[in-house]
């Protein structure tokens, strides 16, 4: 079986990484990607394992090495994927999944052609508020931004290769692993 890039995406909130951890159990030759951010670590979030987190200053060196397959800023702060790990495993038949917002998929659409573009939907608008807001990580600032991103993110959709609506996450895993 041939190695596949496969990039999902959605607005914040919509439950994109359930849907990968489910995946994943059932997918024992794909690889998920760890990004590289500049955003601080998140209670509970272990570098190198959720995130690389670095400085602003590393990950301008980054962009200026060509380290980064796409990057984009998200929310005040910057995210990129590392483009080695991704190429080592596509080049030993393992297959990667990227968890990454949509100004980066398009960036992935337009070096890696055969690169499959999933767009994670919200049963409802009201859904995503409502998860959005029993996060309780963010600051309410940080939230409202978000919210607004969310509603651009949404218009996207056409974008991508295959919509999926995140109703029920053993539908979307099935269909995702398909
Ligand atoms: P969070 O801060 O909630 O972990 O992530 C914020 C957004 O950044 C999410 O939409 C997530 O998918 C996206 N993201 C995470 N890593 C990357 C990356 O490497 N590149 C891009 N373009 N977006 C990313």
């Amino acid at each position: 079986m041939s190695a596949h890039l496969v990039v999902l995406s959605g607005p914040s909130g919509v439950g994109k990484s359930s849907v990968i951890r489910e995946a994943l159990k059932e997918l024992p030759n794909t690889w998920l990607s760890v990004s590289a951010t500049t955003r601080a670590p998140r209670p509970g979030e272990v570098h190198g394992e959720n995130y690389f987190y670095v400085s602003q200053e590393e990950f301008t060196d980054m962009i200026a090495n060509d380290e980064l397959l796409e990057w984009a800023e998200f929310a005040g702060n910057r995210y990129g994927t590392p483009r080695k790990a991704v190429e080592d495993s596509l080049r030993v038949g393992k297959s990667v999944l990227l968890e990454i917002e949509i100004a980066g998929a398009k960036q992935v659409k337009a070096k890696v052609l055969e690169a499959i573009l999933v767009f994670l939907e919200p049963p409802t608008w009201e859904e995503l508020v409502s998860r959005l807001e029993g996060r309780g990580t963010d600051s309410p600032e940080r939230r409202a931004a978000r919210l607004a991103l969310a509603q651009e993110e949404m218009a996207a959709a056409s974008f991508f290769d295959k919509v999926l609506i995140n109703d029920q996450v053993d539908g979307v895993v099935a269909s995702l692993i398909e």
